[in-house]
């Protein structure tokens, strides 16, 4: 199931994609569980598996998409994004080689998972400008990640059983000032700025997207400038969420993003900053693809 964030009258709404992408039906008219349906995707996944079976898209009017404004599937998050940093051993060695890299020990390749996170009110949908910020950064940059949707919260959850915790996916563009995030050493700020978490264009039920490694592409202004395959993070989904829940209890609705790989960049010479009115576009194998300019005009 692809369940899509929108605005529609001025309300933010949940939609079932169908029609190949093309269209969407209210949530509000597809359901069939009990009470009233969930009001937005948290709140859907908080309903656990049954949710899903509650759903009765044929025969419902559909709209389409070009009429409404889509938004992140989870357009603000209850906390904030979890990020894994240097997960693709081929972009922690372009990272390190960059001399942006603030934080790397003797080695390029991470020896534990480097965790940071960004804000909600980073979060911005597909279609969504990414704002410059010019003044606090001149140096931005962009990161295509595969993100994780948490589905069963839990503390402590084994390595094994890690993969039921997972709801479904989406696509993260983990946007950065590499200024900041040099100049003030953690992450953070250089990473939580406001627009910095474009995401979408929807989510993917983890059953619709399987346990194949998927590929990573994202083009600046159409040039290619990554493209990989998740079967090179250096830690995996079972093993963040190992990490991560052994001291943090994790919620339905937490989203992981999981790290980019090589082709930022920082990792040309000289680097291939973006520029307002520039326009990044990622796509993962059965996720769609999350479309985003850069504000102002070139
Ligand atoms: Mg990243």
């Amino acid at each position: 199931m692809k369940l899509a964030g929108y605005r529609s009258n001025g309300q933010q709404l949940v939609g079932v994609v169908v029609g190949d992408g093309a269209e969407l039906v209210p949530l509000a008219a597809a359901w069939r569980g009990d009470g009233a349906a969930p009001a937005d995707l948290t709140a859907f996944i908080e309903r656990g598996p049954s949710a899903a079976r509650s759903v009765v898209t044929d025969g419902v009017p559909r709209i389409r998409l070009s009429e409404v404004t889509l938004t992140a599937p989870i357009p603000r998050p209850r906390r904030n994004v979890f990020c894994i940093g240097r997960n693709y051993a081929e972009h922690a060695a372009e990272f390190a080689k960059s001399g942006y890299d603030a934080t790397s020990g003797p080695t390029a390749t991470p020896e534990a998972a480097v965790l940071f996170t960004k804000p909600p009110s980073s979060v911005i949908g597909h279609g969504d400008v990414i704002d410059p910020h010019p003044g606090v950064t001149s140096e931005l940059d962009y990161e295509a990640e595969l993100g994780v949707i948490l589905g069963r919260g839990g503390r402590g959850i084994r390595r094994s059983e890690a993969m039921a915790h997972v709801w479904g996916y989406t696509i993260i563009n983990d946007v950065t000032a590499r200024d900041l995030q040099k100049r003030h050493k953690q992450w953070f700020l250089g990473k939580g700025l406001d627009t910095f978490c474009p995401m979408g264009p929807w989510a993917v039920s983890a059953d619709e997207v399987g346990t194949a490694p998927l590929e990573v592409v994202c083009t600046v202004n159409g040039e290619e400038r990554q493209r990989a395959s998740t079967k090179d993070l250096i830690f995996d989904i079972p093993s963040i969420i190992e990490t991560l829940s052994a001291g943090i209890t994790l919620e339905p609705g937490d989203i992981i993003a999981t790290g980019t790989p090589k082709g930022v960049g920082i990792g040309f010479d000289p680097p291939k900053f973006l520029r307002s009115g520039d326009t990044v576009e990622i796509t993962i194998t059965h996720l769609g693809r999350l479309k985003n300019r850069v504000g102002g005009e070139r």
